[in-house]
C-alpha cells in the first residue's frame, strides 16, 4: 500500500492542512488562534525530513483544533497525543482527525498540559504566547522538556533570549530557529486590521546528554 506520506510534498501537505476546521468561537483568554496551514506545513515537513515524525510518538500540547498533530499523523507518526484544556476545541480536533486518511493512532486528553505525563519522542506545539496569561509559554515549555527529547515550539521572536536561557537551564539546546511573520486572522473583535502580523519563531530543541 502506498502510504499517505509518499503521496505528499510540502505543498501537498499544506493543501491538506488548509481544510482543517478552526475554532468556532475562539477564546481570547486562552489565546486561541489556529496555526496558518502554510506555516504548519513548513515546520512539519522540516521535522519530517529531520526524522522527527515518521514512526515516532508525538505530543501536540495545546492542540486547539489539531492542525499540528494531524499533520504529524499524515506524515507517518506512530501515535499522536492531542492535549487541550478546551472541550469544544478538542471536539473539533477529533472531528478533523476523523476525516484524514492515516494509520497513526490518535489519543485525546482533555485537561491542562500540566497534568499530561506520557513520554514521547517529539513534541510539536504552538502554545499560547503568554500575552494573556503571563507564564503559560513557560508552563508549556517546561512540560515539553519533561516528556520529550526533541521539541518544536512557536514563540514570539522577541522572547528569544528568555527561551535560550530557559532551555539551557533545563538541559536542552536550540538547534534551529525559523522566523515567520505570523498571520493572525482577525477572528477576535478587538482586532482592527483584517490581518495582523507578528514576529514569531519556531524553535527546535534537543535534549543534551
Ligand atoms: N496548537 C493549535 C492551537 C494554538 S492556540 C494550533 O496550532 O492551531 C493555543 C491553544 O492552547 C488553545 O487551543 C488553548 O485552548 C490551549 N491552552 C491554553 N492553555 C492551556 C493549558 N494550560 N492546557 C492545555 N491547553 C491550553
Amino acid at each position: 500500500m502506498v502510504k499517505n506520506k509518499d503521496k505528499f510534498s510540502r505543498s501537498g501537505l499544506a493543501i491538506k492542512l488548509s481544510a482543517i476546521k478552526g475554532f468556532s468561537e475562539p477564546k481570547v483568554s486562552v489565546e486561541q488562534y489556529i496555526t496558518d496551514s502554510e506555516v504548519a506545513a513548513t515546520i512539519l515537513w522540516d521535522a519530517y525530513m529531520k526524522g522527527d515524525i515518521d514512526r515516532k510518538v508525538i505530543a501536540d500540547l495545546g492542540c486547539g483544533t489539531g492542525i499540528l498533530g494531524i499533520g504529524a499523523m499524515l506524515l507517518g507518526a506512530d501515535k499522536v497525543y492531542f492535549v487541550e484544556s478546551d472541550s469544544s476545541a478538542i471536539e473539533t480536533a477529533k472531528e478533523n482527525a476523523r476525516y484524514i486518511e492515516s494509520e497513526s493512532s490518535a489519543e485525546f486528553f482533555l485537561g491542562d498540559v500540566k497534568d499530561f505525563d506520557k513520554r514521547v519522542d517529539t513534541v510539536i506545539m504552538n502554545p499560547p504566547f503568554g500575552t494573556k496569561n503571563e507564564h503559560s509559554d513557560r508552563e508549556f515549555l517546561e512540560k515539553a522538556f519533561q516528556i520529550g527529547d526533541v521539541v518544536y515550539s512557536f514563540h514570539k521572536s522577541e522572547t528569544k533570549d528568555f527561551i535560550e536561557r530557559f532551555s539551557k537551564d533545563k538541559n536542552f539546546k536550540i538547534t534551529q530557529v525559523i522566523d515567520f511573520k505570523f498571520p493572525l486572522k482577525a477572528t477576535m473583535k478587538f482586532h482592527r486590521k483584517r490581518i495582523e502580523r507578528i514576529n514569531v519563531s519556531c524553535f527546535r530543541f534537543i535534549k543534551e546528554d
